[in-house]
């Protein structure tokens, strides 16, 4: 048994400071002073705010793509993600020989005794075809709560088979993602950047502007709602893209959104930062304006958005990314930032923007439960749920480095941000995971049913 005392309990509807007892996995106890039972384990949580255990659904560990392969795999990027003071993350899977069953279970295969949080999958489509919409029910039956779809990429669906997709998947009410760029476009622009020899990593903003996002989130929620059917956009970067959804919201069409911290903290600048460090940077969609940045907090802060995903992609700068710094096109996209995501967000918003606890605590925990089918065994400080606890010692002002990161990437994004806050103690069902910012027990994570 562990009990949580004093700490400022982040409630779904307020902050109640007070105790909170855990017995197995499950929450049994929550009040202004719950007795301590003998035997339990104490952990003071005075001048910390108690959330329920952060939920990353965005996470690319142990991926590869035609480029290259992550340097984080499930045991390295739930080490990280677990020290961030995420309990959970969804992760992708891709289709196997084309098959999103085989996809499955070597993901699951892949993951299992290696990952130090709780996890589950999206299931991407790459593909659409028959064989594919069978398999559809399969895997929401084998546990997948999600597909995701791209329109940029060369894996890129057509607005048919996002079509097909869709009404595939609307029998099972699996929430259906999209990763919103113009494929089509940004394939026009790149290769008229190539032939005027324009390969240099400033280039790479260019071949993706906000435009191309927003028209993409247009034609995608359309797409849902022809077939009346909801449909979530990942990683929201612009104002345009901002824009476009509210737009679609007002035609009534059911469009949920994440948006990611690197596009809060981050901008285009560091595209032309000197010796190639700008290769660091590259991911899609791009870092933006400090516009877009404003509106993105505006829109956290007014309640735009439902979740918070790091998007966590990570490749070398050394011996990955630099290869390619002649040539933006052959650089592999991505930033670590799992480990971050949580305390990046929490600066961001609650320190700086004021948003209460409670709010970023949906954004980063109970939305994402809700959305991915969680809840309420994950998402919530109630009694029944998940012992899935994070502990934020709301005092402690820190700088981020490379230095104290997890990461197996050779760098983080955030170098050299300093934030108030920090994760201290982590809980994974009933297990004390994280003491004083150290992992004391590892590989504990399980498969989320
Ligand atoms: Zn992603």
């Amino acid at each position: 048994m562990i009990i949580i005392q004093q700490g400022d309990l982040v409630l779904t509807d307020r902050i109640l400071t007070g105790d909170l007892l855990i017995d197995g996995d499950k929450i049994v106890a929550i009040d202004e002073h719950v007795p301590v039972p003998e035997g339990a384990k104490v952990i003071d949580a005075k001048g910390c705010y108690v959330f329920p255990g952060f939920i990353d659904p965005h996470t690319h560990f142990q991926m590869t793509n035609a480029l290259a392969s992550t340097a984080d795999d499930f045991d390295s990027g739930t080490k990280a993600a677990i020290l961030g003071g995420t309990t959970s993350i969804i992760n992708f899977a891709s289709p196997e020989e084309g098959s999103l069953c085989k996809g499955l279970e070597v993901h699951k295969e892949r993951a299992a005794g290696h990952c130090s949080c709780d996890y589950k999958f999206h299931m991407e489509l790459v593909e659409m075809n028959d064989i594919v919409a069978s398999e559809i029910p399969k895997v929401v039956e084998a546990g997948v709560s999600s597909f995701k779809v791209y329109l940029a990429y060369g894996f890129r669906l057509t607005d048919r088979e996002i079509y097909d997709a869709i009404e595939a998947i609307k029998p099972t009410g699996a929430l259906v993602g999209a990763h919103c760029e113009t494929g089509d476009l940004i394939d026009a622009l790149v290769a008229s950047k190539r032939k005027r020899g324009e390969l240099d990593i400033s280039n790479h903003p260019l071949t993706r502007p906000a435009m191309i996002e927003s028209e993409s989130i247009k034609r995608f929620s359309t797409i849902g709602a022809s077939l009346e059917y909801p449909v979530h956009i990942v990683h929201v970067s612009s104002k345009e893209g901002v824009e476009e959804i509210l737009r679609e919201r007002s035609l009534g069409h059911t469009v949920t959104c994440e948006t990611c911290p690197q596009y809060l903290v981050l901008d285009e600048s560091r595209y032309s930062l000197p010796n190639y460090e700008g290769a660091k940077y590259v991911m899609s969609p791009p870092l933006r304006t400090k516009v877009d940045q404003m509106t993105l907090k505006e829109a956290l802060v007014n309640g735009t958005f439902q979740t918070i995903g790091s998007d966590h992609c990570s490749f070398n700068f050394e011996d990955q990314k630099l290869k390619s710094r002649h040539d933006f096109t052959r650089i592999p996209g991505g930033i670590p930032g799992a480990e971050e995501r949580g305390i990046v967000a929490y600066d961001v918003l609650v320190n700086q923007c004021n948003m209460s606890a409670v709010d970023f605590m949906k954004l980063v925990s109970e939305n994402p439960a809700k959305l991915y089918g969680m809840y309420p065994k994950k998402g919530t400080l109630a009694v029944g749920s998940d012992g899935d606890i994070t502990i934020v010692d709301k005092s402690v002002e820190h700088v981020l480095s490379k230095e104290s990161a997890h990461t197996k990437a050779d760098y983080i994004p955030y170098e050299g941000l300093s934030v108030t806050g920090k994760v201290r103690d982590v809980i994974l069902r009933g297990h004390h995971v994280v003491q004083d910012g150290s992992l004391i027990e590892s590989y504990l994570g399980e498969c989320i049913p």
